[in-house]
């Protein structure tokens, strides 16, 4: 073992850390020669970032930029900070941001800390940073809810996390499995990871071509504590597996990922929908959300377990009460299979259909690219500083899909592709 793979935890298997590293580079961003990477990452990361930035650089990278992030640091921030700083952020980093999206700096990041966090801390004080960071970041998201470059989001199996999603095990052990369940999502347990990915996207372009075929004016979702009606973005399309960004670049944002999805029409949801797992927002667990829509804006929300963050977040703006996303994952999904709740989304949508409050992805329209906020709003599609994704899929979950004329087509059954 040389000097610097000395903090890898014995628990994580090199070879597949390396893979995945590859696989980011590779398939998830398709990192082209000369272009500048940014990515951000938790320190605890660090063993995947050095194998990333290694394949970045082997892969022709023009200029890497990490920027690393501290569990420690952040708490510190929320236990000692002067209160007038809770409105505030760094304006001048997102900024620069911002300007290296435009310059077409592609995007990378690393999740791994502790979902729950923040759990302990004021939450007035985490809502006020929130909505700071929100807005400041907002004119960099839209390059990337835009698609305007190409970017990825991969996992590294953190001790303080493994910790939240394995309760009561030895550290090691529970890093050791949390690895695995990242790895086995990751598609890079197996000797050809990168010939894994093509034949997971052929298999994903296989359903959204099916669907955009389908041009479905909704999506009727029925199952227990659910009666729901999604209707869909006008000229909306189904997105899924590899797509391209602005900048012409082919990439796999999501590593894992199971989902189709599209944008609904943010003034034609009706009925009301169930949660199926808990969604874990900023450090707070939010349980059996039951919401009602009419004419596609929230009108009551209730939940058993974070019932007062969840009215907060749908008070952000207007749209936070409206649908951005919805998303189709058979209950079989490999995330799902595995039965384990990461608290983190980006495993969580992956193991069951989803619906996602606020800001609607402008690529999940035909022509898409060419599409001004004003033409998207017409459309249907909401806008939003906020996306959150909240499971509402299981075993039990019939979906059909209906066409202008009132037809109906089973779309799932019983929480698989029908
Ligand atoms: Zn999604
Ligand atoms: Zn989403």
């Amino acid at each position: 073992m040389t000097k610097i793979e000395r903090n890898i935890a014995p628990a994580i298997d090199p070879i597949k850390l390396d893979r995945l590293a590859e696989v980011a580079v590779k398939i998830g961003l398709q990192l082209q020669p000369g272009q500048d990477l940014f990515l951000t990452a938790p320190v605890s990361a660090l063993p995947l970032v050095r194998r990333i930035v290694e394949h970045a650089y082997k892969a022709g990278a023009g200029l890497v930029t990490p920027i690393l992030s501290d569990e420690q640091v952040t708490l510190a921030r929320f236990r000692y900070a002067r209160d007038e700083s809770f409105d505030r952020a760094p304006v001048w980093l997102y900024e620069g941001v911002a300007k290296a999206f435009a310059g077409n700096t592609a995007r990378l990041a690393i999740v791994g800390d502790n979902p729950m966090l923040l759990s302990g801390e004021d939450a007035a004080k985490v809502s006020r940073a929130n909505k700071a960071n929100s807005v400041a970041y907002q004119p960099a998201l839209e390059k990337i809810a835009g698609f305007d470059i190409n970017w990825n989001i991969v996992a590294y199996p953190g001790a303080s996390w493994a910790a939240q999603v394995f309760p009561g095990e030895d550290e090691d052990v529970a890093v050791a499995k949390l690895a695995n369940a990242i790895f086995a999502a990751s598609r890079v347990d197996n000797d050809d990871p990168i010939g894994a990915w093509a034949a997971h996207n052929a298999a994903l372009r296989q359903r959204t071509e099916w669907l955009n075929g389908q041009r479905f004016q909704a999506l009727h979702f029925s199952g227990p504590g659910t009666d729901l009606t999604v209707g869909l973005a006008d000229d909306h399309e189904w997105q899924g597996g590899a797509s391209t960004a602005k900048n012409g670049v082919t990439c796999n944002p999501n590593i894992p990922t199971e989902e189709v999805f599209t944008t609904p029409h943010a003034r034609k949801v009706e009925g009301h929908v169930t949660s199926t797992k808990p969604l874990s927002y900023q450090g707070t667990l939010i349980e059996d959300i039951q919401v009602r829509f009419e004419e596609g804006r929230i009108v009551s929300a209730k939940a058993s377990r974070g019932e007062e963050v969840l009215n907060k977040v749908l008070d952000t703006d207007d749209g936070a009460r409206r649908l951005g996303e919805v998303a189709l994952v058979p209950h079989s999904s490999p995330i799902s299979e595995s039965g384990i709740l990461f608290y983190n989304t980006l495993f969580d949508e992956n193991a069951s259909c989803h619906i996602a409050l606020g800001q609607c992805y402008s690529k999940c329209f035909l022509g898409g690219d060419k599409l001004s906020p004003e033409e998207i709003a017409a459309k249907g599609g909401n806008k939003s500083f906020i996306h959150i994704d909240w499971m509402i899929g299981s075993g039990e979950i019939d979906i059909d899909g209906i066409h202008a004329d009132g037809r109906r087509v089973p779309v799932f059954r019983t929480g698989e592709w029908a």
